[in-house]
């Protein structure tokens, strides 16, 4: 349940459409995303989903399978979590484990 058949290999592009398409129909209604970060603050997560039903806001960091976490980055998703916000980092293995509907169905 909530196993999501993503390909080995899909761009990270490729997996923010099924990120958003999934989180929409579990409900969460606001999702905002840079679409070009070059003028932004560097290392911002590149999703912040809401959920007034649930109470609960997401920063997500998204991630190939490959992909490297930058040390800018790191450093948002650590302070925010510090800060008591519910944010990380997911890539598509995260999909196929069920890691990602868990988490936005928790
Ligand atoms: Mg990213």
């Amino acid at each position: 349940m909530g196993v999501l058949g993503v390909p080995l290999g899909i761009s990270e592009g490729q997996f923010q459409v099924v990120v958003l398409q999934v989180a929409g129909l579990y409900g969460w209604e606001l999702a905002y995303h840079t679409f070009d970060s070059r003028r932004s603050v560097a290392g911002f997560p590149d999703l912040v989903l809401v959920s007034s039903r649930r109470g609960r806001v997401l920063f997500r960091e998204l991630k190939s399978d490959v992909g490297r976490v930058s040390v800018d980055q790191g450093v948002w998703i650590a302070g925010l979590t510090a800060g008591g916000v519910d944010a990380g980092v997911w890539r598509p293995a995260d999909a196929r484990s069920g890691r990602i509907v868990r988490e936005l169905t928790a």
